[in-house]
């Protein structure tokens, strides 16, 4: 008996200490789990802390049903709303926020539709009412089988001031500020479809200052450059119908594209700029006048697919040609 009952006890005592140490195993194995888990914890707030503190407007957007997934702190700051306000509102009102709602959804549908990505340039309005230019890029991506989008948007007026800047200066001259030659190709050849279409005449003045060459050796290339810049304000000055379009040709040549204008017209309105040019009344010594003039050749036609923009410049060569030849200080017209 008392063998027997040692036995039994021995028996309870290996029992009890396999399962202390089933439990102490379990208890390590909890404790590892735990301190992973807070690890991973802390690790998630400190990337979505930092996601906060991006530069950059990130969200993230849910698809079937559409919802708003994530938004980061910038978003709603950026905007001058604090996140509930900018929830809010995205969910009563989105065009209070995206005026272009439109152009939203189709950027989202077409991201959702080809599971790529897009790129899209959308005016986003302030709390203020101010509106913020962004440039929003949006990428699909699959998770746990449903499709989301994930958003960085990213204020760029800057970029945009400077590429405005760039694209006008290289339209721009450089001495009077007029536009270019490339410019004054480019609007000539847009104007001429553009009318052809609504069947008017387009118009073409080409001005040449007389005498140039012995204004700058009578009074000096500087005097010179002066002359070209206040005979470009005058030109700004006198066109007085919107579309109308001065630009330098090159060296001490002008151009002048007149929409919608008949020869008549055209002629009129160089009769307005050999005024302007009088009442300017710079002095040149060297020329018959006394004073700078200019000569003028105009043209006007209906452009049809048997013509060219090319062939409106040459006619107002020609008569522009014609009036050097005639006098100077006139305006001739073709043909
Ligand atoms: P015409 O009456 O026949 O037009 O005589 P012109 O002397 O004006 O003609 P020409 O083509 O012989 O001379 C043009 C002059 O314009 C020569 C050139 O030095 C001058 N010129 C061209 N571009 C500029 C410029 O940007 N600044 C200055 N100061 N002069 C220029
Ligand atoms: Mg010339
Ligand atoms: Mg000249």
């Amino acid at each position: 008996d008392a063998l027997w009952l040692a036995l039994l006890s021995a028996q309870r005592l290996d029992a009890l200490s396999t399962s202390n140490r089933k439990l102490q195993s379990e208890f390590v194995r909890r404790q590892a789990t735990e301190s992973s888990l807070q690890q991973n914890q802390a690790r998630l707030k400190l990337i979505l802390d930092m996601t906060d503190h991006s530069h950059d407007a990130l969200f993230i957007i849910g698809l079937k049903p559409l919802e708003l997934i994530y938004i980061n702190r910038t978003c709603w700051l950026e905007l001058g709303y604090n996140e509930e306000e900018l929830r809010n509102l995205l969910q009563i009102a989105p065009e209070d926020v995206v005026p272009d709602l439109q152009a939203w959804a189709n950027a989202i549908r077409d991201v959702a539709a080809s599971r790529g990505s897009i790129i899209l340039q959308q005016q986003v309005r302030m709390r203020s009412g101010q509106m913020l230019p962004m440039e929003v890029s949006m990428r699909y991506l699959e998770r746990h089988g449903r499709g989301h989008l994930i958003c960085v948007g990213r204020n760029n007026s800057a970029q945009l001031q400077i590429a405005a800047r760039l694209e006008q200066l290289s339209q721009q001259d450089g001495l009077t500020g007029l536009f270019n030659r490339r410019y004054f190709d480019k609007t000539l050849a847009a104007e001429w479809r553009k009318l052809r279409r609504m069947d008017l005449p387009l118009g073409l003045l080409m001005l040449d200052v007389d005498h140039f060459k012995r204004y700058n050796d009578s009074l000096g290339h500087q005097a010179g450059d002066a002359a070209l810049k206040a005979l470009a304000n005058v030109l700004q000055e006198s066109l007085l119908r919107e579309g109308d379009c001065a630009c330098r040709y090159g060296g001490e040549e002008f151009v002048v594209i007149l929409p919608g204008t008949d020869i008549n017209e055209c002629v009129r309105v160089a009769r307005r700029l050999h005024e302007a040019v009088r009442q300017l009344n710079l002095p040149h010594p060297q020329s018959p006048e006394g004073r700078l003039t200019i000569s003028v050749g105009a043209a006007s036609m209906i452009p049809t697919a048997e013509l060219s923009p090319h062939d409106l410049v040459a006619q107002a060569d020609s008569a522009l040609y014609q009036a050097k030849s005639e006098g100077r200080n006139r305006t001739c017209s073709a043909p």
